[in-house]
Parts: structure tokens; C-alpha cells; sequence
């Protein structure tokens, strides 16, 4: 079967692996140039490293062991601790560097923006157009683009986007990793709601981390970037130990600013040969940890549902129930997950107790 899949990070590639090793004629279009991945870091669970194993990936040596989250209050106290079992600390591009090396790059296009379908006028996409004017037909589209997909826009459009409730401010530190943070992510909390530092090893000298923030009541966390380097500062400052080496020992003025997004899921995540996978189809808030393991085991899915029809073009009503069956599969997880991460959201923004916390990640 031809499948062209728009969008090349997690679930995209994710998908043009598990795909192209089943047979099919597989396509990816990718906006950005694949050097410039960016990002930063991500706590990987058990599943999503075994979803990376099935699609034929070797994660052994892969980031940054993490064996307990530790939440501390700001005085250095342990609050909450759990044991995590086979999790690893890594940065975004080290992920998107093992996936890529699994994909045969005669099937990725770069610098290809999707524009919107052609309709063969009963329901079915006849060719993705690109923003260059160029034109792509297939039997199958899957739209892997991510939050604010243009496929999702165009062809199942939803509901649109929630206003952002809480940010998050990214960063990256190199250099020698504090003892505190050896094997172990950890996050402070102080007393005040609305505002969390938390720290992940992602090699021995390395370390991503984040701040979690309400953007009401911390407006420097969207202040522009001096004033937010400033903010920062002062809070390594106010915070010694790891935060403080951590935060001087980064770029203040590099940080990535998350706007965390969210969205219901829209009512099918497919539209006659159009199917959404990713963040395109359920945008997961950060506080989850869950959006990359999320991307990978949608790609590996869909790849176990065509598999019971081989590599051949399949009939419409055949591809109709298939893409339906998807959904039906996914959607009771992603729905628990998308619910947890608003509870979470909920929890730290209007905290009422610290003990309460559910540790952020969810397996
Ligand atoms: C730059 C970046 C940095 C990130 N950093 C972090 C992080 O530090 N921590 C974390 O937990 N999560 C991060 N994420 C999110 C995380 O990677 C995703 O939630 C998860 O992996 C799901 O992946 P996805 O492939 O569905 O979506 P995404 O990773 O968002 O990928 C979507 C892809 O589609 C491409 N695209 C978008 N529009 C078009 C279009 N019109 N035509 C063609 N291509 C298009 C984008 O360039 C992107 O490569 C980041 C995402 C991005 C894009």
C-alpha cells in the first residue's frame, strides 16, 4: 500500500519504520530540515523503551539510567519518592538520532510543509499538498504533525486548542552532574503553588532541566528573554544545591519557553483515508511524561492492524474499519492519559497539599 506520512519526529518516524518493514511504499514529509531536531529531554518509561526495541531499535547505552524521582520541598526535604524501574533520562535529539538511524532515508523528504488535501469529493483525500506547491498521492496519509496539526486542521478539525493554564521553561546544563542527581530525577517544590524546578540526568554530563510555572502567577516566566534569564537566576540563587549548580551552569538566555497545550480528542481520529497519530490526534500535557511512549505505541498499532492485510492497496470499507478499529484501541488510554495530565495540571496549580502530589509520571 502507498502511505505518505506528514510529519518527522517521534510518532512519524516511529511509524515509517514499523510500516516500511512490513512492505509498504512508505513516504515522510518533515517541515523543518531533520539537523535542526531541537528540543530538549524526556524521561523514558519501561514501555516506550520496549516499543523502540520492537520496532528494531538497540537502546542499550541510550541516556541516562534514572532509577527514583525524588520530589523535595525547597529546604532539601524528601516529600515523595518512587522507585522507577528500566527509566532513562535523554535528550530529545539523542531519541530522534536512534529513531532516524532505523529509517531508510530514501523515504524522508525535508523542508516539506503540508498544506492541505485534495478531495476526491466522497469523503476520501486524493494528494497531500505541500506548501511548494507540490503533490503527493497515496492510499493511505497518516498525519504525525504534531500539536498544531495542519492535517488535523484541514481534514478532522475538532475542538481547538485550550488557553495555556501552565508553562514550561527548558533548558540543558553540561558539565559534571551533581552526586544528588546521579541515577535519580528530581524535583523541587516550594511553598508557593504554581511553580516546580525539577532536574534529569541524561548522560554523566548532562542534565535537562525544566520549570514548571503558572504563568499567572509568575508572568517573568513569560517575560522576554533577559528579563526571564534574570527570574531564573534569582531562583538558582534562592534554591542552593543541585538547582543552584545546575542553573549557573547553563545558558539562561538558550532556554526553550513550552507553552503546554491542551486539547479534547477529537470524535474519531480518522477521516475516510486520513489518519492522525501523535500529538496530531492527542496532544498529552507535559505533567505525563507520556506523549513520546504515546507516539511510538500509536505508530506500532497501526502497523499491527494492517498487518492482517498484507502490503497490497486494501479496499475503502476494509481501510474505514481498520482506521476504526485503531480508535477504538487507543482512545480508552489516550482519554485516561489526557485526563491524568489535567489532573496533575489541576493538582499543581491550585495544590492543596504537597503530599498529595502524584509523582509525574505515569507508566
Ligand atoms: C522542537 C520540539 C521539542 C520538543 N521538546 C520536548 C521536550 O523537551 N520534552 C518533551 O517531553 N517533549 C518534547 N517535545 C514533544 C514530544 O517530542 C512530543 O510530544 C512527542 O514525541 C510526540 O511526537 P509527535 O511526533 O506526535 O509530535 P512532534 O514531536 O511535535 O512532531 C511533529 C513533527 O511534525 C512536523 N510538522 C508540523 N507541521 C508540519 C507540516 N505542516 N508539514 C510537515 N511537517 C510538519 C514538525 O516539524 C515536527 O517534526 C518536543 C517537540 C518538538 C517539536
Amino acid at each position: 500500500m502507498k502511505i505518505a506520512i506528514i510529519g518527522g519526529s517521534t510518532a512519524g518516524i516511529a511509524a515509517g519504520i514499523r510500516l516500511s518493514q512490513d512492505g509498504h511504499q512508505v513516504s515522510l514529509f518533515e517541515r523543518r530540515s531533520t539537523k535542526s531536531a531541537g528540543g530538549f529531554g524526556l524521561l523514558l518509561t519501561p514501555s516506550v523503551l520496549q516499543g523502540l526495541t520492537t520496532l528494531g531499535l538497540d537502546v542499550d547505552g541510550l541516556g541516562h539510567p534514572v532509577g527514583q524521582f525524588q520530589i523535595q520541598n525547597e529546604k532539601g526535604h524528601s516529600i515523595l519518592c518512587r522507585e522507577l524501574r528500566q527509566t532513562v533520562g535523554v535528550e530529545r535529539s539523542a531519541l530522534l538520532n536512534l529513531l532516524s538511524s532505523g529509517l531508510d532515508p530514501q523515504i524522508m523528504n525535508d523542508e516539506k510543509t503540508f498544506s492541505h488535501f485534495e478531495s476526491t469529493g466522497n469523503g476520501l483525500a486524493k494528494a497531500a499538498i505541500f506548501q511548494d506547491g507540490s503533490r503527493v498521492e497515496a492510499d493511505l496519509f497518516i498525519g504525525a504533525d504534531g500539536v498544531r496539526s495542519q492535517v488535523r486542521q484541514d481534514w478532522i478539525p475538532g475542538p481547538a486548542l485550550e488557553p495555556v493554564k501552565s508553562v514550561e521553561l527548558v533548558g540543558v546544563y553540561r558539565g559534571e552532574v551533581p552526586a544528588e542527581l546521579l541515577g535519580r530525577a528530581l524535583k523541587i517544590m516550594p511553598q508557593e503553588s504554581g511553580l516546580a524546578i525539577g532536574m534529569v540526568p541524561t548522560s554523566d554530563r548532562s542534565v535537562v532541566w525544566y520549570i514548571q510555572c503558572d504563568p499567572r502567577r509568575w508572568p517573568q516566566s513569560i517575560a522576554d528573554p533577559a528579563e526571564r534569564a534574570r527570574w531564573i537566576q534569582g531562583l538558582g540563587e534562592q534554591h542552593p544545591g543541585p538547582v543552584a549548580q545546575i542553573l549557573a551552569g547553563s545558558d539562561l538566555r538558550g532556554v526553550h519557553l513550552w507553552r503546554t497545550t491542551d486539547r479534547d480528542l477529537p470524535a474519531t481520529f480518522h477521516r475516510g483515508n486520513v489518519l492522525l497519530i501523535g500529538d496530531a490526534a492527542h496532544p498529552l500535557l507535559t505533567f505525563t511524561s507520556q506523549g513520546t511512549g504515546s507516539a511510538i505505541e500509536d505508530a506500532l498499532a497501526i502497523g499491527d492492524l494492517l498487518d492482517q492485510h498484507g502490503t497490497k492497496a486494501i479496499q475503502q470499507e476494509t481501510l474505514h474499519a481498520l482506521l476504526g478499529e485503531f480508535g477504538r484501541l487507543r482512545k480508552p488510554i489516550l482519554k485516561a492519559r489526557l485526563q491524568m495530565g489535567r489532573r496533575m495540571q489541576e493538582q499543581f496549580l491550585n495544590r492543596p497539599s504537597v503530599r498529595q502530589q502524584i509523582v509525574p509520571i505515569c507508566c
